[in-house]
């Protein structure tokens, strides 16, 4: 296939740039994928900017990927050229091991292929993600995504949206549990959609005042700033699951003071600091502390048909791909309402 268009960054110090690449061609169960708009995640500027120490360059990042179908392999049945599609952080995983069998590649045990800054299973070589104009991936990687939902406020949902979706299901987030979501940014404004979908009694944790009427408008029945110590001082053991989305170093010792006996926090952000924890903020009251990851492709395909019968998108801002360092930028200074989504026109 001939070179495509895409934008990289070169080494963690590099702003991101135009780049050339090369798709492979389509193999038998290959779906070729137009890609129309790609979200901006986080973790895209964690890894662009080398903060997790596993960086690989030349890194296209983008793994909220959304497009129409162009051309299919001859095995691929579950597609027709014109779907709408989703790719997100996982474009390959081993399809043998207990965890693949289950449908949860992301917990392969010989280790996920991520759609970006990973190295394809057979060849090594290093994949690219969705800031470009195309992508091709094997149709188990791909989902389908309801005409009914706007195609660009659906991009997020491929990270953002599973990413706390498959937690809030895990420990079974039911009518009337008391859940608050730490962060209001692109992860967290879909906890909150997504766990008020859920009948959940939702509380917003934030450090922005000037999000209190968003929060309200996302759904959450109530908003606290935990920069404020007696808001947090009557909030003290009253939630059942705390989902934590934040991106940086932060309290977790007062995070932690605001769950329930038997209250679990559900850590999903990724900052790149050490995480100290006294015992005490556990052990007196039977806490505990999850990680999760990312979701399955059975789970990404259930939560994008949730998100269908519930009416759920992102509140996104649409963006050319020549402006991803600005993008970077306002997302470090929290500046996000509350993703952005590159228009891939901008690249063609
Ligand atoms: P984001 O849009 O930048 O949101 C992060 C939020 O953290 C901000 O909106 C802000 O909310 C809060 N925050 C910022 N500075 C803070 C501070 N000093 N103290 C406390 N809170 C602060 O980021 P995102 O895309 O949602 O990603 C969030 C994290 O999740 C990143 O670390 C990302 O890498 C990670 N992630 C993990 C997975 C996974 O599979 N587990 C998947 C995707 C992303 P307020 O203004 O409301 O305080
Ligand atoms: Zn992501
Ligand atoms: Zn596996």
């Amino acid at each position: 296939m001939p070179f495509i268009n895409a934008f990289a960054a070169q080494s963690a110090s590099e702003s991101l740039a135009p780049f050339q690449i090369e798709r492979r061609t389509p193999g038998p169960n290959d779906v070729h994928i137009d890609i129309q708009f790609c979200g901006v995640c986080h973790s895209d500027l964690h890894q662009a900017r080398g903060e997790w120490g596993n960086s690989m360059y030349p890194m296209v990042p983008g793994h909220e990927i959304v497009g129409k179908v162009i051309d299919l392999g001859e095995n691929v049945n579950k597609f027709k050229i014109g779907d709408s599609v989703g790719v997100g952080c996982l474009v390959d995983s081993c399809r043998e091991c207990e965890y693949c069998n289950e449908s949860q590649e992301q917990y392969c045990e010989k280790g996920a292929t991520q759609t970006y800054n990973g190295k394809e299973r057979i060849s090594k070589a290093l994949t690219f993600g969705g800031y470009s104009s195309d992508i091709v991936v094997d149709e188990r990687f791909v989902m389908k995504i309801s005409e009914k939902l706007d195609l660009a406020a659906a991009a997020p949902l491929l990270c953002a949206g599973i990413t706390t979706y498959s937690p809030l299901r895990y420990v079974n987030v039911k009518k009337g549990d008391k859940v608050a979501v730490l962060g209001l940014g692109g992860l967290g404004h879909m906890g909150v959609k997504l766990a008020v979908a859920m009948g959940a009694e939702v509380t917003m944790l934030s450090t922005s005042p000037s999000k209190k009427a968003d929060a309200e408008r996302l759904g959450a029945h109530d908003f606290a700033l935990i920069t404020d110590p007696t808001q947090m001082k009557s909030l003290r053991n009253s939630f059942h699951y705390i989902l934590n989305t934040v991106s940086v170093d932060h309290d977790y010792g007062l995070i932690l003071s605001l769950l329930k006996t038997n209250g679990t926090m559900i850590m999903v952000g990724l900052p790149p600091t050490f995480m100290p924890i006294h015992a005490f903020s556990l052990v007196p009251k039977r806490k505990s502390i999850l990680g999760s990851t990312i979701g399955g492709m059975a789970e990404t395909q259930e939560m994008l048909d949730f998100c269908a019968k519930h009416n759920i998108v992102s509140d996104i801002e649409i963006i050319k791909m020549q402006d991803i360092e600005t993008a970077y930028a306002r997302m470090q200074k929290n500046d996000v309402r509350y993703r952005f989504v590159i228009d891939m026109a901008s690249l063609k």
